[in-house]
């Protein structure tokens, strides 16, 4: 309902604007314009704003729990050390993998999906400047692939997370035909750019609370230690991290 409100503006916007231009008003035919656009820029660069399609940016349960979500990976680094490090704590997560990583790496993938944890799409290349402005061949082309490299390597995913959490009105309607659910989340700590341990820890537990969706990435200069902190404050505050069902 609200995508097909957001659409009809965008269409509308044009000719609107043309017609209040040819009575010569510029100023307001541009502002007509951008207030019409608005919305769909915001639907667009907003990770967990709902107005384009469902997702999910949390999960419902009474009990002390949190889904912790990795992505970008598989890395011959990070993964191995990673599952150790899940293993240690009596962990589970959900990996967001990258198709091309992933096909460089089967055995990573293998090795995830071994030890009980969820693998979800996170597009063929990840695009991460561009996904959100893609057209849909090429974001079938991200996501479809991607679907069947994985399910290749072990079982096609149910689950997707856009590069950077952005995504346009294609997205969706892609989405719906590979029968992928949208994955947000609760908190994230922006530690692809920020390499601040202390400072990320910060930001994935401000507001932590039961069904929270956490995520963090592989492939960072603090990433192992970072989910090493992370694991030990979850289980100091008597919180599991579980694959919702
Ligand atoms: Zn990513």
């Amino acid at each position: 309902m609200m995508r097909s409100l957001i659409l009809a503006l965008n269409l509308l916007a044009p000719p609107t604007a043309v017609a209040i231009l040819s009575t010569g008003h510029p100023v307001i035919a541009l502002a007509a314009l951008l207030t019409a656009h608005a919305p769909l820029l915001y639907a667009t660069l907003m990770p967990n704003c709902r107005w384009l399609g469902p997702l999910l940016r949390d999960f419902p349960t009474d009990k002390n729990e949190v889904w912790l979500t990795i992505d970008d990976g598989p890395d011959p680094d990070d993964s191995p050390r990673f599952l150790d490090l899940l293993d240690r704590f009596g962990a589970k997560a959900t990996f967001f993998v990258i198709g091309d990583k992933a096909a460089r790496h089967p055995e990573l993938v293998r090795e995830i999906a071994a030890r009980g944890h969820g693998i979800g799409n996170h597009t063929q290349t990840h695009p991460a400047r561009r996904f959100w402005r893609l057209g849909p061949g090429r974001l079938r082309e991200e996501i479809s692939r991607c679907q069947k490299t994985l399910g290749s390597l072990t079982r096609r995913p149910t689950l997707f997370r856009a590069p950077a959490g952005m995504r346009n009105p294609f997205v969706h309607p892609i989405l719906r035909h590979e029968q992928l659910t949208l994955v947000a989340w609760t908190a994230r700590g922006y530690d692809g750019t920020d390499t601040d341990r202390q400072k990320v820890l910060a930001r994935l537990l401000k507001n932590l609370r039961p069904g929270a969706i956490l995520v963090l990435h592989e492939s960072t200069p603090i990433a192992p230690r970072l989910l090493e902190s992370l694991l030990s404050e979850l289980d100091r505050r008597g919180y599991a991290c579980v694959l919702p069902r």
